[in-house]
């Protein structure tokens, strides 16, 4: 019996550890008598990442899998060490050292750049803030002033739903869930009627998935509300809705939306497609938000029409997307926010008692290393 090939796996978010559990399920190793020691490692005290520090409160089944993720953290080869982050407590030369083999998968964990004028602004902020705030991330001041009555969030995938649903939800429908006491308070003290969500494209490119998007519209007191004007839809967008029951979906729920009554809700959750944010105004904070009307140019992408739309709003959300923050000493590909990985084949395992098992591409090995798309990098001897 070889000694155990040791894996250090930094981030102990989802792609971490179920790279661990398939590294402990793997067949190559145990066939040729080597069992494996993992130990995750994360910056944070405790683990499950964005499970835990990005999804949101009342989304209590998802955060359920930190139960599984718990379970497999129980196996006795796998190890979890919090509050210990990579290119601050160790270097690459540090777990070269001390691993055989070595995954990284620290996820992403800032908000992509917006970059138009007034996007500085007090009360302008980035979803990411927003929402470690709201789940009580150890990084983020326990207070935050969820300021305004009319509010606007940019952009139409999920963590934009999830704000603007935060943002127009009553507080006291949070209470079942496990937010803390200083968010409960925050959210309570907002003053918040209207939520703006300015999405650019058309509604047949909205990202968001339809259970969080009919998800709107079900909240005690709040109504979504869409415009007629907002709804073109090009070749591109008729040929998404026949190749993707997620488009269809989408554009069926928005669709049934556009011809209903109003039903005079004490808060609305105004949903804005073809509208580009160019601008957020203000002196010395926000003031509103001006976009540019777009239209579909035929293949479901959007050109400026030159028109111009102001909303008074007095803060704004940005929420288009996460990026990955650059790791000591790997090479970072800044555009895609992330480290390049390579692919299944490419992984190499050079320590001596690994190379006489080296895991041939395609094997759960190779796939545990890439296929919960952890960011990855080769062992070089
Ligand atoms: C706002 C938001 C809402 C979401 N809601 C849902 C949802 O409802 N349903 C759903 O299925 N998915 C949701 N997701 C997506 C889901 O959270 C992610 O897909 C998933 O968490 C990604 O897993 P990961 O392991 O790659 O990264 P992460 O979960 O981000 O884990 C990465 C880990 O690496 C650690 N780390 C980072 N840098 C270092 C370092 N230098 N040293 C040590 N440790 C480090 C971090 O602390 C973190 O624990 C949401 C995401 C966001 C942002």
């Amino acid at each position: 019996m070889t000694r155990p090939l040791r894996v250090g796996i930094v981030g102990a978010g989802p792609a971490g550890i179920y790279a661990a559990d398939l590294l402990t399920k793997d067949e190559t190793l145990s066939s040729c008598g080597t069992s494996v020691s993992i130990d995750i490692l994360d910056k944070l005290p405790s683990p499950y990442g964005l499970v835990r520090y990005g999804v949101a409160p009342d989304h209590p089944r998802i955060k359920q899998i930190q139960g599984a993720l718990h379970k497999i953290l129980d196996k006795p080869e796998i190890t979890f060490y919090g509050n210990v982050e990579y290119g601050v407590d160790l270097k690459l030369e540090d777990l070269r050292r001390h691993y055989d083999a070595v995954v990284f998968a620290t996820g992403s964990d800032r908000d992509r750049p917006l970059d138009i004028p007034g996007v500085d602004l007090p009360g302008s902020h980035g979803a990411a803030d927003f929402v470690f705030w709201y789940d009580s991330h150890p990084d983020v001041a326990p207070s935050w002033h969820v300021d305004g009555t009319s509010v606007a969030v940019i952009g139409a995938g999920n963590v934009a739903v999830d704000v603007a649903r935060i943002l127009a939800k009553d507080a006291d429908d949070l209470l079942s869930t496990d937010i803390t006491d200083n968010v409960y308070e925050g959210l309570r003290a907002k003053q918040i009627t209207d939520v703006h969500v300015f999405a650019r494209r058309g509604i047949a490119q909205c990202k968001a998935t339809p259970m969080e998007l009919r998800e709107l519209d079900k909240q005690p007191g709040v109504e979504v509300l869409v415009y007629a004007e907002d709804f073109d839809m090009d070749e591109g967008s008729l040929q998404a809705c026949e190749e993707s029951n997620q488009v269809k979906t989408n554009v069926k729920v928005l669709q049934n939306w556009a011809i209903r009554d109003e039903r005079g809700a004490e808060r609305r959750l105004h949903l804005h497609f073809l509208h580009s944010p160019v601008e957020i105004l203000g002196e010395d904070r926000v003031s509103g938000i001006r976009t540019e009307r777009m239209e579909l140019t035929g293949d479901g992408s959007v050109k400026g029409t030159g028109e111009f739309v102001d909303t008074e709003v007095q803060a704004v959300y940005r929420a288009i997307g996460y990026l990955g923050s650059p790791l000591t000493d790997l090479p970072f590909d800044e555009d895609r926010g992330s480290s390049p990985t390579p692919g299944a084949g490419s992984w190499t395992w050079t320590r001596s008692t690994w190379t006489a098992c080296t895991p041939p591409a395609g094997s759960s090995a190779a796939r545990s290393a890439s296929s919960a798309t952890p960011r990855a990098t080769p062992w070089r001897p």
